[in-house]
C-alpha cells in the first residue's frame, strides 16, 4: 500500500482529516472529481471579488476549539450576516427580531411583539408543533409565516411546509431584541482572501489529485491505501442499490454588473412564492469590497436528480429511514469511513463538519 489514507473529496471534512493525518505522520492522498479543491466552500476571484461559487458560506460557531482551529489556517474578518427579506418589494429584517416585528405590526416594545405572536399562535390552535409550518407559526405567528417563511421554504425545499421537519426552521433565531445578526454564535466571520485559500492551507504539503472520480475506478483506488475517507453521497457509494436519497440542488445565475452596488447587502431573500429565485447574493459585501464592479448570484432551488450536484439532504422521516439502511451497509465496510454532509446525509454547518472531522481524526489516529 502506498498510502495510509485515501481521502475522497477535498471539502472541509476531507481537508481537515487530511491535515490531521498528515500531522500524525501518515501518508495521505486526497482526490477530488472537480477541477479544483474545497468542495462547496470553493471561492473564485472575479473582478477582484471572492465569489462563493457553490453558494454563500458564512462561518459561525460557538465551538471555541473549532474557531481556534480555523484561525490557524485563515484570518477571519468581522462580517456579521444580516440578510434582508424582500416580500413583493416590502423589506424586512432577518432573523426574526424587533425590527421585523415593528415593520410587520407597528409594535414598539418586546411585550407588544410577544403578545402579537401569542395571539396568532393561539388563533392557529397549535400546541405541540409537528412540522415546519406549525413550528414556524408557534415561533413567530401567522403573518410572518405567510410573508417571510412559507414562500421561501416551499421554493427552497419543493415541498409544502406541513410536510417538512420542524428542525429546519429552528435554525433561525427569534429574538425580542433589536439585533439583526442572523446567527446565535460567539464567533463569526469570512476568511480574508476566500475559503479556497483556507482549504489550500489545510492541504499544504499533502498530495492532491484533481479530476479523479473515485466511484468510477473504486477497486484501483482502494488498492492504493489502507483506509479510505469517503465524503461523497452515501447512496452513490452503494450504486443507489437501496434507492436514491432525496437532495435539493441549487442552480446559480452569476452576473458581473458594471456598478459598485446592486442591493446594498450580501444576502437578500425573496420570500414570496412568485419570484422564481430564493435569494440573491452580492459577494463583495462579505469582504466589504470597494471594487468598481459587483458580482451577484441568483439562487434557484430544484429537486436533485442523478447527474446534478447535491447540496441539501432532505432530512425528513422517509429519507432518514433510507439513510439508516445505507448506514448499516456502510458500517460493514471496514476499510471505509463515511463523513461530511453527503457521506452522513446530514444538514451540517461548516463548524459542525469540522468538529466531526476532528473527532473522527482523533479516534482514528489515536
Ligand atoms: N427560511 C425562511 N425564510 C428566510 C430564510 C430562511 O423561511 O428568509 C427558512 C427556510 O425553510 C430555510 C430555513 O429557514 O430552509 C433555514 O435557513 P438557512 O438560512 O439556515 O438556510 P441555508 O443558508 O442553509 O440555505
Amino acid at each position: 500500500m502506498k498510502y495510509d489514507y485515501l481521502v475522497v473529496g477535498s471539502g472541509l471534512y476531507g481537508a481537515v482529516f487530511a491535515q490531521e493525518a498528515k500531522k500524525a505522520g501518515k501518508k495521505v492522498l486526497v482526490i477530488d472529481k472537480r477541477p479544483q479543491i474545497a468542495g462547496n466552500v470553493y471561492t473564485k476571484e472575479i473582478e477582484g471579488i471572492n465569489v462563493h461559487i457553490y453558494g454563500a458560506h458564512i462561518f459561525h460557531t460557538n465551538n471555541k476549539k473549532v474557531w481556534e482551529y480555523v484561525n490557524r489556517f485563515a484570518e477571519f474578518n468581522r462580517f456579521t450576516n444580516s440578510p434582508v427579506a424582500n416580500y413583493h418589494g416590502e423589506l424586512y429584517s432577518l432573523p426574526f427580531n424587533m425590527y421585523t416585528f415593528n415593520k410587520m405590526w407597528g409594535v414598539v416594545t418586546p411585550e407588544e411583539a410577544e403578545a402579537k405572536i401569542e395571539e396568532q399562535k393561539k388563533a392557529a390552535g397549535i400546541k405541540e408543533p409537528k412540522n415546519l409550518e406549525e413550528q414556524a407559526i408557534s415561533l413567530v405567528g401567522t403573518d410572518i409565516y405567510e410573508k417571510l417563511i412559507k414562500g421561501y421554504t416551499e421554493k427552497q425545499w419543493g415541498r409544502p411546509c406541513d410536510q417538512l421537519p420542524a428542525f429546519i426552521i429552528k435554525r433561525l433565531p427569534v429574538r425580542l431584541t433589536f439585533d439583526n445578526n442572523y446567527f446565535n454564535a460567539l464567533y463569526q466571520g469570512i476568511p480574508i482572501g476566500g475559503y479556497t485559500k483556507m482549504v489550500a492551507n489545510l492541504l499544504e504539503r499533502i498530495e492532491v489529485r484533481l479530476e479523479e472520480d473515485y466511484l468510477k475506478d473504486k477497486e484501483n483506488y482502494d488498492a492504493m491505501a489502507d483506509k479510505v475517507i469517503y465524503t461523497g453521497p452515501i447512496d452513490a457509494y452503494f450504486g443507489y442499490s437501496l434507492g436514491t436519497l432525496e437532495y435539493r440542488s441549487v442552480r446559480f445565475e452569476t452576473e458581473v454588473l458594471d456598478k459598485p452596488n446592486f442591493q446594498g447587502n450580501a444576502a437578500v431573500n425573496y420570500t414570496d412564492r412568485e419570484t422564481p429565485w430564493t435569494r440573491i447574493i452580492e459577494h463583495k459585501w462579505f469582504e466589504f469590497g470597494t471594487q468598481p464592479k459587483t458580482v451577484i448570484s441568483r439562487e434557484y432551488s430544484s429537486e436533485w436528480k442523478p447527474g446534478d450536484e447535491p447540496y441539501y439532504p432532505v432530512n425528513d422521516e422517509k429519507n432518514g429511514a433510507l439513510y439508516q439502511e445505507y448506514k448499516k451497509l456502510a458500517d460493514k465496510e471496514s476499510k471505509i469511513i463515511f463523513g461530511g454532509r453527503l457521506g452522513e446525509y446530514k444538514y451540517y454547518d461548516m463548524d459542525a463538519v469540522i468538529a466531526s472531522a476532528l473527532d473522527m481524526a482523533e479516534k482514528e489516529l489515536r
